[in-house]
């Protein structure tokens, strides 16, 4: 157990760095915003192509962001499992993952036979 709340943290640590490089957290409500253009470069926008451009990563770093964030509640749940003690177990069938499962991916909500269930 103890190998896969390292593990966790340690890819905690890493999404964070990861989100805080392309946008904010929330204070209030511990959600990550990407950061918007205008507090990237608000000076040198110089003409609609520019501006195009800009938008066009805007959105790419939104999506990132929004694939880091899936990640990092994912692993928030496993490790708030950890500390209940019921973490390792099925959501779906409540009977314990396969361990080679959770050492690939240590933040899994069910087994295999049912991780085609949960979205
Ligand atoms: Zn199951």
């Amino acid at each position: 157990m103890e190998k896969y709340k390292v593990k966790l943290e340690e890819e905690k640590k890493l999404l964070e760095e990861e989100l805080a490089a392309i946008g904010k957290e929330d204070a209030e409500t511990g959600d990550w915003e990407a950061t918007p253009e205008s507090e990237v470069k608000a000076q040198d926008v110089e003409d609609e192509a520019d501006m195009a451009e800009r938008a066009e990563d805007y959105e790419e770093r939104s999506s990132t962001l929004n694939a880091l964030e899936t990640r990092l509640n994912d692993i928030k749940k496993a490790l708030g499992k950890i500390e209940e003690g019921t973490y390792g177990l099925c959501e779906v069938c409540g009977t314990k993952i396969e361990e080679e499962r959770l050492d690939v991916n240590p933040s899994a909500k069910t087994c295999e036979a049912d991780m085609e269930k949960v979205v």
